[in-house]
């Protein structure tokens, strides 16, 4: 087993990375290649965590835009990534993977409540733990979710995979000239106004001392490039001086 610059990680993606080019909904070929790089990442002997957004089928704001009672929406949006985390679970499971997924919400005929001490246990016995729900409370997201849970399990490492492979001073679909950030520390993101993640999930994962990965998942290969110590995407730790 080759050396990992991390022990035990939190994965974070969005709904929509499960989409692939489809505008709604789950691709399968798209699942089975993220499940397989998180079957990589543990083969090569790290503890995985993940936690999987909405955003493919419903979110709360949206819903709430279009006339729903916001509380609702978000309960619409938190049992949306129940059924993202369930897809998850059995594309590891087809791999060959143990894995289970923990809900903030209590739905136990589909998978186990989330239970702290449970969740660590499962990852040390070698299996992968997927998050579900978010922190369970309307008006949060899954990036706060994700910040909460890799803070509860001790996780090295927080990973955000998105569309775009790191933290730009721009808009780098907008700005050709946009410069991507190799390192930055939370003081840096904080004054520079930069997007990396909700203001909750972030004030969340400074206050920890949790390092934060920004990358690209599109990109086959990079999770585990990651884990072996590669400088990919944007990583933001520490406090600046
Ligand atoms: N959500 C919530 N509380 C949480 C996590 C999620 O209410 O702790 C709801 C919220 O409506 C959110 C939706 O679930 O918009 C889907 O999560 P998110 O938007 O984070 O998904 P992503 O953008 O990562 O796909």
């Amino acid at each position: 087993m080759s050396q990992l610059a991390y022990r035990r990680i939190l994965l974070k993606l969005s709904g929509e990375a499960l989409m692939g080019n489809e505008d709604y909904g789950i691709d399968p070929l798209v699942i089975h290649r993220l499940a397989r790089e998180v079957m990589e990442a543990q083969d090569a002997g790290a503890e995985v965590a993940l936690v999987i957004g909405g955003g493919n089928i419903f979110r709360g704001a949206g819903l709430a835009a279009g006339g729903m009672d916001r509380v609702t929406g978000d309960q619409m949006g938190m049992l949306a990534t129940v059924i993202n985390a369930l897809a998850m679970q059995d594309a590891l499971e087809k791999l060959g993977a143990k894995a289970r997924v923990m809900s903030a919400i209590k739905i136990n005929d589909v998978c186990e409540d989330y239970i702290r001490r449970r969740a660590i246990r499962h990852l040390e016995k070698g299996r992968l733990v997927i998050f579900a729900a978010g922190v369970g409370a309307p008006f949060f997201t899954t990036d706060s979710g994700a910040a909460l849970r890799a803070i509860e399990i001790g996780a090295d490492l927080l990973l955000k995979a998105t569309k775009v492979d790191g933290v730009y001073d721009k808009d780098p679909n907008k700005y050709p000239d946009a410069v991507r950030y190799d390192r930055l520390t939370y003081d840096d993101v904080i004054t520079r106004n930069l997007q990396v993640m909700d203001t909750a999930a972030f004030a969340l994962a400074r206050d920890s001392d949790l390092p934060l990965r920004i990358f690209d998942m599109s990109q086959p290969g990079e999770l585990l490039k990651i884990l072996r110590g590669e400088d990919i995407g944007t990583l933001v730790q520490g406090r600046s001086e």
